[in-house]
C-alpha cells in the first residue's frame, strides 16, 4: 500500500482491529519513509461481476432479468416462489464465490440450468431450448432421451 503522503511503497500496519461488528478491518499503517500514519479501511469485496455477452460487450449483472428468464421457463410449473429464490440467491452466491470481476453469459446460462435440471425438469428443457443453439433436431432429442433417462449434465 503506497504512502498517501510521500508515495513510498514500502509502509507498515501499527494496528489492525475488526471494525462494524466484524465487517470491516481496520488498520494503522505507518510510512517507512516519512513516517507518517494513515488508516486504511478493509471490506470483503462480493460485488457481482459483470456480464460478458457472446458479442464482446459488458453489461452489468441483472438480477431482474434473471429472475423473469427462470420465472418464464417455470411459467405454469409446481414450483414455489421461495424455491426460485433460492435458485437465484444460488446462482448470484456462485457468481460472486467464483471471484472473476467478469464472467461470460454463457457462465450464467449453465448456472441456469444446474438449477432448473434440479427443480424443474420441464422448466428446464424449455430453458435449454431456447438458450442453447442446438445444431440440430437430433441434439435436442439426444437432450429429452438424456432426461428420459433421468441423467443430468
Ligand atoms: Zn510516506
Amino acid at each position: 500500500m503506497h504512502c498517501p503522503f510521500c508515495n513510498a511503497i514500502e509502509t507498515k500496519v501499527i494496528d489492525s482491529r475488526l471494525v462494524a461488528e466484524g465487517g470491516q478491518v481496520r488498520r494503522r499503517r505507518e510510512c517507512l519513509s516519512c513516517s507518517e500514519r494513515f488508516t486504511t479501511y478493509e471490506v470483503a469485496e462480493l460485488l457481482m461481476p459483470r456480464i460478458i455477452k457472446s458479442d464482446g460487450t459488458r453489461e452489468p449483472f441483472d438480477e431482474a432479468k434473471l429472475r423473469a428468464g427462470l420465472l418464464r421457463a417455470l411459467e405454469k410449473r409446481p414450483v414455489a416462489i421461495e424455491q426460485i429464490e433460492g435458485a437465484i440467491s444460488a446462482i448470484k452466491h456462485a457468481l460472486q464465490a467464483a471471484g472473476e470481476r467478469e464472467v461470460p453469459s454463457r457462465v450464467v446460462g449453465e448456472q441456469v440450468m444446474e438449477r432448473l435440471s434440479e427443480l424443474d425438469e420441464v422448466a428446464y428443457v424449455r430453458f435449454a431450448s431456447v438458450y442453447r443453439s442446438f445444431q440440430d433436431i437430433s441434439e435436442f432429442q439426444d437432450e429429452l432421451n438424456r432426461l428420459a433417462k433421468g441423467e443430468r449434465r
